[in-house]
């Protein structure tokens, strides 16, 4: 070991959203995800104030948004230590990467860099110039002492992974953000045989804790999802408008397949449809009121005010299929659900999560049978109880050893 001991810190839990930790060993410092937290009406930045124009990383450090770090910021300059891993495009797993020094190396799945580019060049997502270095499911990383194999996992967007950290006296399993109940459940399957047996892993929870609203939604599977989304273009009459996310292509290209079966043109916003890699943007909002019953659009709540000009029929539909406001404690979703009603539109909500089920956690957590668990991303982390794995809820800013770290399983010697 060379009297250097491994060193993980919690820089922020993303309790729910934006988890950020550092593994480092002697001088090597390895950081994993460098996102925003998206917290509609609690976080400090959000319903419409943003970090002021050429002051937007200094704005984000005042309030904490950023982690206060030295070595990694672009005016700060490098460190020549420290190198940042993407789990995943999702913005609060990325927003900060603009802001880091050109010389950090970079690294995230090069299955995401298709959909990087989209989102770099649509302005969606401002990225760090150079953009650093896909790297290849299974491939691996060598910073110091520190080997990082990205595994791949199954989310709902391209090229999401997970990785396996190894350092002298450390295993650390991250998982990124995973489901079970998407359409490639083996690949997360996969990951959780690639990791077994770690020391540590550091488990996605963000569906800990949930409670659904009354009326529950309906769960479903992506699968499901789709399907539903599908049979609900098919029926409906007038204009239907299917809010859904870019990124996931997946359920886009169900979308467009019910649109088209249905007789209907799909269209997206152009940003969105970017992300999507969907080519046909919304037409004149004339030719959408001439014939509302011909087409299909995805539109985001920011485009609401352009209904307006489409003048939708009464009965014409609105699926909240993925797309923000995600839920009833967004404070959003009353204005949306304001409009549609001013629209006269019926409103059908389309939901499965990204995430995994609090059975699929522990599920995860069974299969890969580390020597603890590390609830991060969640709202509930002390909610991740499974048989037989100790658990334990770390503080935030607080450099953990091995001893530390395996304390909980008694067994920190071995
Ligand atoms: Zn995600
Ligand atoms: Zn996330």
């Amino acid at each position: 070991m060379g009297g250097a001991n491994t060193r993980l810190t919690i820089l922020n839990p993303g309790n729910p959203t934006g988890l950020k930790f550092s593994v480092e060993h002697g001088e090597a410092r390895c950081l994993f995800d460098f996102g925003l937290e998206h917290a509609p009406g609690r976080a400090p930045f959000s319903l419409g104030l943003t970090p002021r124009p050429g002051r937007e990383l200094e704005d984000l450090l005042a309030v904490g948004s950023a982690p206060a770090l030295d070595g990694v910021y672009a005016r700060d300059g490098w460190d020549g230590r420290t190198e940042v891993f993407i789990s995943h495009l999702h913005l609060d797993h990325t927003s900060l990467v603009r802001f880091l020094h050109p010389d950090v190396p970079l690294h995230y799945p090069a299955g995401m860099e298709e959909l990087r580019q989209a989102a770099e060049t649509s302005g969606y997502l401002p990225w760090r110039s150079p953009a650093g270095a896909g790297v290849a499911d299974r491939q691996s990383v060598r910073v110091g002492e520190i080997e990082v194999r990205f595994v791949a996992v199954d989310h709902d967007l391209p090229g999401a992974s997970g990785f396996l950290v190894t350092t002298p006296d450390l295993s650390i399993a991250y998982t990124g953000d995973l489901r079970r109940h998407g359409l490639h459940p083996e690949v997360t399957d996969a990951f959780a045989r690639e990791v077994k047996g770690v020391d540590v892993l550091l488990q996605e929870g963000v569906m800990l804790g949930y409670v659904a609203p009354d009326p529950a939604p309906v769960e479903r599977t992506e699968a499901e999802a789709i399907a539903e989304i599908q049979r609900l273009i098919g029926e409906a009459r007038g204009l239907v408008v299917v809010n859904v996310y870019g990124m996931n292509r997946e359920r886009v290209a169900g979308v467009a397949a019910g649109s088209q079966a249905a007789g209907r043109r799909f269209s997206m916003e152009s940003r969105m449809g970017a992300l999507a890699g969907w080519p046909e943007v919304i037409p004149d909002p004339a030719e959408i009121a001439a014939a509302p019953s011909s087409h299909c659009l995805q539109l985001g709540f920011e485009s609401l005010r352009s209904l307006i000009d489409m003048r939708p029929p009464a009965g014409s539909t609105w699926i909240q299929g993925g797309g923000p406001p995600m839920g009833p404690f967004d404070p959003g979703w009353p204005v949306l659900e304001s409009w549609l009603q001013a629209l006269r539109m019926d409103l059908q909500i389309v939901s499965c999560s990204g995430h995994s089920r609090p059975r699929d956690i522990e599920h995860i957590v069974a299969a890969v049978g580390p020597r603890v668990v590390v609830p991060v991303h969640s709202r509930a982390p002390q909610a991740l109880q499974v048989p037989g794995v100790p658990a334990l809820v770390p503080v935030p800013l607080v450099p953990y050893t091995r001893e530390n770290l395996l304390a909980a399983s008694g067994s920190a010697t071995s």
